[in-house]
């Protein structure tokens, strides 16, 4: 069962490394070896894999600038990087995302704020528009488990308020909203390839910029401050302030390449497994979550509401025991929800009972997780789950 279970759970890009990654690396190790993404121009032969896969990734997202980073987390930390906070600015986003996404904020030195979550489980307009103060200089969103959240109403509170708008993505690679890639809706688009999201490289994370001036913030930023300046050395580069070291290798840039050209075929066929997956539901008493008009999911899981804690409880264990599993909802909760979140002083005291609509929501939800390679007959043991909990 446990072996069967951990199949189950097998992450997109992870299924599907093969030969396409080995023959990036070969060609790194093989035409170069150079591993750092910048200088030593005389050995390494042209070959630049952190600059290919960023003009790759900006190609396929329809964006002018991407830079490379060592993950999902440090992408976010580099994205409000980029815009020079002041320590009592605060930055929004939602109670249900991973812990990363308010750890950045902190980084950042900046105040965490949180919005509770809709039906969508992602960021509740109405309450986004009650937490916004004069201090407010950044909204983070997140496509919690790959479903868009409300962009277009989420975006005009942001432009009517002369505040930026972050698009979490690292659950949102390769999906759309109103036909944009999901992560360019906003300023400032961030995407983890750490192992267990949509394409992998390792580790590693992606920021992308529609502005130029935000994104050379940011580059600089991620590189102690480096602006390569191209007339000098690197030794000698100019620089406008300190930053920090959140650069990409040369290996990761490789696999990243061959991952990029994976990441619809990825897409694809998650969802015609979702699709498969919200068949057998429609037999239930459930109802399942919102996803907005005009989103092309990107299915990573499947998640619905049942009347109550204990059904839910019920639908994760017979899931479990027919080898399907469930991902993070029900069980998973005190990495993904702000609510338990009683480690973070930043976020002050009686947490518990601050976002009593995400947790209501939260406490009723399964999520099915999808993958490429479901498992044999996966369909049937779903149903065989649930007929067991529901008839
Ligand atoms: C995975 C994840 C991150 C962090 O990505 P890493 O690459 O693991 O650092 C950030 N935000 C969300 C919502 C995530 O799921």
């Amino acid at each position: 069962i446990i072996l069967k279970l951990l199949w189950s759970q097998k992450m997109p890009g992870f299924e599907l490394i093969g030969k396409e990654e080995i023959d990036e690396i070969n060609h790194l190790f093989n035409e170069s070896s150079i591993l750092f993404r910048h200088s030593f121009d005389h050995l390494r032969n042209g070959i630049f894999k952190v600059n290919d896969f960023e003009n790759a990734f900006s190609k396929r997202m329809n964006i002018p600038h991407s830079l490379g980073v060592t993950s999902g987390t440090a992408a976010l930390r580099v994205a409000l990087a980029a815009l020079e906070l002041e320590p009592d600015d605060e930055v929004i986003t939602q109670s249900f995302t991973f812990v990363a996404t308010v750890e950045a904020i902190i980084e950042s030195r900046a105040v965490p704020v949180i919005t509770n979550i809709d039906k969508t489980l992602n960021m509740d307009p109405d309450d986004l528009v009650k937490k916004i103060t004069k201090k407010t200089k950044a909204i983070i969103v997140v496509h919690m488990l790959g479903v868009p959240c409300r962009l277009r109403e989420i975006k005009k509170i942001t432009d009517d308020n002369g505040i930026l708008l972050i698009e979490d993505t690292a659950w949102g690679c390769g999906g759309f909203y109103e036909k944009k890639p999901l992560g360019t809706y906003g300023d400032i688009g961030t995407y983890s390839f750490d192992f267990a999201k949509t394409i992998t490289t390792g580790e590693g994370g992606m920021v992308v910029f529609k502005e130029k001036s935000l994104y050379e913030k940011a580059a600089a930023w991620h590189d102690h401050g480096h602006e390569n300046n191209p007339k000098l050395p690197r030794w000698e580069d100019s620089r406008s302030g300190s930053g920090f070291n959140y650069r990409m290798n040369e290996m990761q840039g490789a696999v990243g390449l061959a991952q990029l050209k994976k990441l619809d075929y990825v897409v694809e066929r998650q969802r015609e497994n979702g699709e498969i997956i919200k068949n057998i539901l429609a037999r239930y008493p459930i109802e399942l979550r919102d996803v907005p008009d005009m989103s092309y999911e990107t299915y990573d899981a499947l998640v619905f509401f049942v009347s109550d804690n204990n059904v839910a409880i019920k639908c994760r264990k017979n899931l479990i025991d027919n080898g399907i599993g469930t991902k993070i909802l029900p069980e998973a909760i005190t990495w993904h929800f702000a609510g338990t979140w009683t480690h973070m002083p930043e976020l002050g005291n009686g947490l518990e009972k601050k976002f009593l609509k995400s947790k209501q929501l939260l406490d009723r939800s399964v999520s099915i997780p999808i993958s490429v390679n479901m498992a044999d007959n996966f369909d049937k043991s779903i149903k065989s789950a649930l007929d067991k909990v529901f008839l």
